[in-house]
């Protein structure tokens, strides 16, 4: 019997697997600089237009050091690899540039506006074609998906919060030999990785939850597809469409954090959403079981709806969601909202407030409209 000599530090062998981290620690960890002595904690905000000749990045539009820490970040969370963009629409626009004249895109009817706006108007100028789908009918989605060159999926929908079959979809949409692409800007790495059902692509918006303090617009795209990847950095070595460094420091500042707010406004949501359901002035919660976006809609109609966004002290009434703090908007009050939207939805993000002060601050706005 051979003796186990005493595991010393630092003395793994290299065949040794790494281990298998869980999310909250990657969260805190990946991304991070080498460590060495004297080496910074975080990588260091990198204003750089330009790089000695010879390396990799050679010019700011191509590659900057602090982008790299956030996409290091992000992919280890989504299980791929990462690029980060502007905004989460110049991520919407990477991905559409991705499929040929005349292709069919196969997309949600509640999507996010923008991006339904964003193939409207190649619609409209002849570059693709698009089809709205019921996302909750998988059946019919699976029937759109052949003669789809890309399949579009958000889920949970913003903001009719649907949520897609995406194993389903994604299986007939590959079988069509179409992309499929998950915006999995609600649900974020922690609660879902559509990777993991073999989607091509994920799409962030990490203006919200990545970022989650409404001081930053970014965005990103994550695959495990290298021939993808290359493409798509070419995209985006082409058009520009690059974050600048201070938002990335942000963003993975921002990030670092992601599970202990994620936990938080889904707990304080799943709260809120059993409290709204038992009052009087309120007909209808949506809800899709996880996440921290709640769907209202009031026993009054959309004169309760306009009157509780502008009665509350301690929610905000703005657009936008995935910060820090309680906000929340009347959808159809923006013409550009899908019409299927009920114009009495108010679509809620809970924040990470004490979840009795975000309460009382809707029941007494509530209160008065019953
Ligand atoms: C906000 C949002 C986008 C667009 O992202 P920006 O960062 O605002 O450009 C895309 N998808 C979803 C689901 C969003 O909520």
């Amino acid at each position: 019997m051979t003796e186990k000599s005493p595991v010393v530090p630092g003395s793994a062998t290299p065949s040794t697997p790494p281990p298998v981290r869980r999310p909250a620690t990657v969260a805190v960890h990946a991304g991070r600089p080498e460590r060495k002595p004297d080496a910074p904690f975080n990588e260091p905000i990198a204003m750089a237009s330009v790089y000695v000749a010879g390396g990799d990045m050679e010019y700011g539009r191509y590659g900057n050091p602090t982008w790299t820490a956030f996409e290091e970040a992000l992919g280890a969370l989504e299980g791929g690899r990462c690029l980060s963009f502007a905004s989460g629409l110049a991520a919407v626009a990477c991905v559409l540039d991705l499929v040929g004249q005349d292709a069919t895109v196969v997309m949600p009817r509640h999507s996010y506006q923008g991006t339904i706006m964003q193939l409207g108007d190649l619609e409209a100028r002849g570059r693709l074609k698009g089809v709205l789908v019921d996302i909750e009918d998988t059946d019919a989605v699976i029937a759109a998906c052949e003669d789809a060159a890309l399949v579009w999926l958000e889920s949970p929908t913003n903001p009719a919060l649907e949520v897609a079959d995406i194993a389903a979809i994604t299986r007939a949409a590959h079988d069509a030999g179409a992309y499929v692409v998950v915006d999995n800007t609600f649900a974020t790495p922690l609660l879902q990785q559509p990777l993991l059902d073999d989607v091509d692509l994920v799409l962030h918006s990490a203006t919200k939850y990545i970022a989650g303090h409404s001081d930053v617009l970014m965005g990103a795209l994550v695959t495990r597809d290298d021939q993808l990847f290359d493409v798509l950095k070419k995209r985006r070595d082409l058009t520009g469409a690059v974050p600048g460094p201070m938002e990335a420091w942000l963003a993975l500042r921002g990030l670092r954090t992601l599970h202990l707010r994620v936990e938080r406004a889904q707990a304080n949501a799943q709260e809120l959403v059993a409290r709204l359901g038992e009052h009087p002035a309120v007909a209808k919660v949506r809800y899709p079981g996880f996440g921290a976006v709640i769907g209202v809609e009031f026993a009054q109609g959309v004169l309760a709806a306009e009157l509780l966004v502008q009665k509350t002290k301690l929610w905000v009434h703005a657009t936008s969601l995935g910060g820090v703090e309680s906000t929340f908007e009347r959808r159809r009050r923006w013409k550009t909202e899908s019409q299927t939207i009920p114009e009495d939805l108010v679509r809620m993000s809970v924040g990470i407030e004490d979840v009795e002060d975000l309460w009382e601050d809707l029941r007494v706005a509530l209160d008065t409209l019953v």
